[in-house]
């Protein structure tokens, strides 16, 4: 048998629900509710660049189809499926088990199943590619140019820890086993909030998944909506982890720390309770961080009132 057709056989033909036409045929068919618009996303892991050669296959089936999920979060998107496209230099089979059962494990979680893919020999290292298909309101969906003078801004869940691990990992911080033992998780098993974004649709105005970093990314919301925004570095959700660490570590791992998965987003200081309420429905943390202004640009104010230095040394490494 072609090997290809042999692993896709073994690892990635789990049945489509009813009603959805999955793995086996020239395309896959899946139904979109009426008034709904598909929302759709694609990400690229590439061995090396994406992630470490050696990392936990199971952890990367995970983070593979979350940093999309992430995306459909963002938009306010309810997951509907998703396609795995994979190269693969080498057919190793503890990695494969690891890896898909841990893909489908959130797959079933986020209701969002794989129904098709493609799976190719690498020359190089591994590339594994994951679209996630989505559905949303159109009037409803969560567009960067969204947001609005007077709107809050929040984050959910915590910041800095991913950012702390991969710098761990890379040695560019002193070798530390217990720090990296309390961050690893975040960076290797992000947990986007795709519930939390389906309740946001037609509540919030602008949000955004956090991968690059939160200074960086809120820029993009700032840009796309033509204001700028002011965010109170105290109020900033610190991961627990980070406790106790050089401020100045923090303050770049809070503010220009990648890999969060978590969402920035923007809502009407009128909807805070609705937030909240909708937050401790998905059991998730919310955080009030600042206010969207007219004056364009991102001012991140200390304790003192004085203005964080956005471009100064520590985050060029970052930004
Ligand atoms: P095609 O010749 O049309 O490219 P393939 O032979 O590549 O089809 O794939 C056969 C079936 O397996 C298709 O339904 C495809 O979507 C599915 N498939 C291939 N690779 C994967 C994968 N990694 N994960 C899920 N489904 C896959
Ligand atoms: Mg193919």
């Amino acid at each position: 048998m072609n090997i290809e057709f042999d692993l896709i056989a073994r690892y990635f033909s789990r049945p489509a629900p009813c009603g959805f036409l999955g793995v086996g045929d020239d395309c896959a068919l899946f139904p979109v509710a009426a008034g709904r618009h598909l929302a759709t996303s694609t990400d690229l892991l590439v061995e090396g660049r994406h992630f470490f050669s050696d990392v936990d296959p199971a952890a990367l089936g995970h983070k593979a189809l979350a940093v999309n999920l992430s995306d459909l979060a963002a938009m306010g998107a309810q997951p509907v499926a998703c396609l795995l496209s994979l190269s693969l230099p080498a057919v190793d089979h503890d990695w494969l088990t690891a890896f898909s059962q841990s893909f489908y494990a959130l797959a079933d979680q986020a209701g969002c199943p794989l129904i098709g893919g493609d799976t190719t020999r690498s020359t190089a290292g591994i590339v594994i590619s994951v679209t996630v298909m989505g559905q949303v309101r159109p009037d409803q969906a969560l567009r960067r140019a969204a947001a609005q003078v007077g709107d809050d801004v929040w984050v959910t869940g915590d910041l800095g820890a991913a950012n702390i691990a991969l710098r761990l990992l890379q040695n560019e911080l002193p070798h530390n086993p217990d720090l990296l033992a309390a961050t690893r998780r975040a960076l290797e098993w992000p947990l986007p909030p795709w519930q939390f974004g389906q309740a946001l649709a037609g509540v919030a105005h602008a949000a955004l998944d956090i991968s690059d970093g939160l200074a960086q990314d809120i820029g993009h919301i700032l840009k796309a909506s033509g204001c700028g925004a002011e965010l109170d570095y105290l109020a900033l959700p610190v991961a627990p982890a980070l406790q106790g660490l050089d401020s100045q570590l923090v303050q770049a791992a809070v503010l220009a720390g990648g890999d969060v998965y978590q969402l920035c987003f923007t809502a009407a200081a009128g909807e805070r309770a609705h937030v909240l309420a909708l937050a401790a429905a998905s059991s998730l943390q919310v955080t009030r961080v600042g206010r969207i202004v007219a004056e364009p640009g991102l001012r991140v104010c200390a304790a003192d009132g004085s203005v964080i230095p956005l471009d100064k040394a520590g985050f060029d490494h970052f930004c």
